[in-house]
């Protein structure tokens, strides 16, 4: 599932793209009836709120794109090409095209709709008008699990799996600890953390989290198996302690944790 930060990238890729032009859609499936309604519009802007696309084309008439987690964009430059699979929507202009495939949502909202969905998430650290204090209070006031909390998104948007694993490992915090049982200062720093790490995934859609200090090959890039500290490396060791990593479900996805680095 696309984390917050490739999402904010789709937005930041598709504005350079299309907004402020005519833009032909449609929807080769059918599966985006809508599409009809925006052929022929201007896209005025696109934004990002965690996980959620908006397609600005005017007055209600926000397309909402929720990738969900089969959900992908592909783009290129014009001219189209053959209609292939599930392709839900396509936008173009004469120079370049997207496309979307598997999106749980391609619709439009209008505006009340879209204030309601924006009143409905936590702040997103993606954002520079997110304001976290409101996710600190109903963090520190819950038992449910820091490792479930991170990842509810009306608690605070964005964050995915490969996040919520690698945050709390920089953070020293085991995913199973309740959230009343962390203290504000560490959910400034996760916060903070986040803010440092979640924009540099979209620089090249590699999430990289471990310094270079840490890595087998602390110099050049991170090689492949060495961009992450816990997240899918169940059984292997511990790039600091040498401890072997663990997992187990929460919040319906597998949670990773170094049971040495990572204090319950
Ligand atoms: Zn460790």
């Amino acid at each position: 599932m696309p984390e917050g930060n490739e999402v904010h990238r789709y937005a930041e890729i598709h504005a350079r793209a299309f907004a402020g032009k005519t833009v032909r859609v449609d929807s080769p499936t059918g599966k985006c009836p809508d599409a009809a309604i925006l052929n022929g519009r201007t896209l005025r802007r696109v934004q990002a709120v965690g996980k959620h696309l908006g397609y600005v084309f005017g007055k209600d008439l926000t397309l909402h794109v929720h990738l969900g987690r089969f959900g992908e964009f592909t783009e290129g430059p014009m001219p189209l090409r053959p209609v292939k699979g599930a392709l839900r929507l396509r936008i173009w202009t004469q120079k370049d095209w997207l496309e979307l495939r598997g999106a749980t949502d391609c619709s439009i909202f209008a505006d009340d709709k879209w204030a309601a969905l924006l009143a409905r998430l936590g702040p997103d650290p993606l954002r520079k008008d997110a304001d976290p204090a409101p996710a600190f209070a109903v963090m520190r006031e819950r038992k449910t699990p820091i490792g479930a909390l991170l990842m509810d998104q009306s608690v605070i948007a964005g964050i995915g799996n490969i996040y919520r694993a690698e945050l709390l490992y920089r953070a020293g915090i085991h995913p199973r600890r309740p959230g009343n049982e962390v203290d504000e200062k560490t959910l400034k720093a996760i916060w903070k953390d986040a803010i440092a790490l979640m924009p540099g995934g979209m620089v090249d859609r590699r999430i990289v989290t471990t310094r270079p200090k840490h890595r087998p090959h602390p110099k050049g890039v991170a090689q492949d198996g060495e961009v992450h500290y816990v997240y899918h490396r169940t059984g292997k060791p511990c790039w600091v302690c040498g401890s072997k990593v663990e997992r187990g479900e929460m919040a319906g996805r597998t949670a990773y944790w170094c049971p040495t680095c990572q204090k319950d």
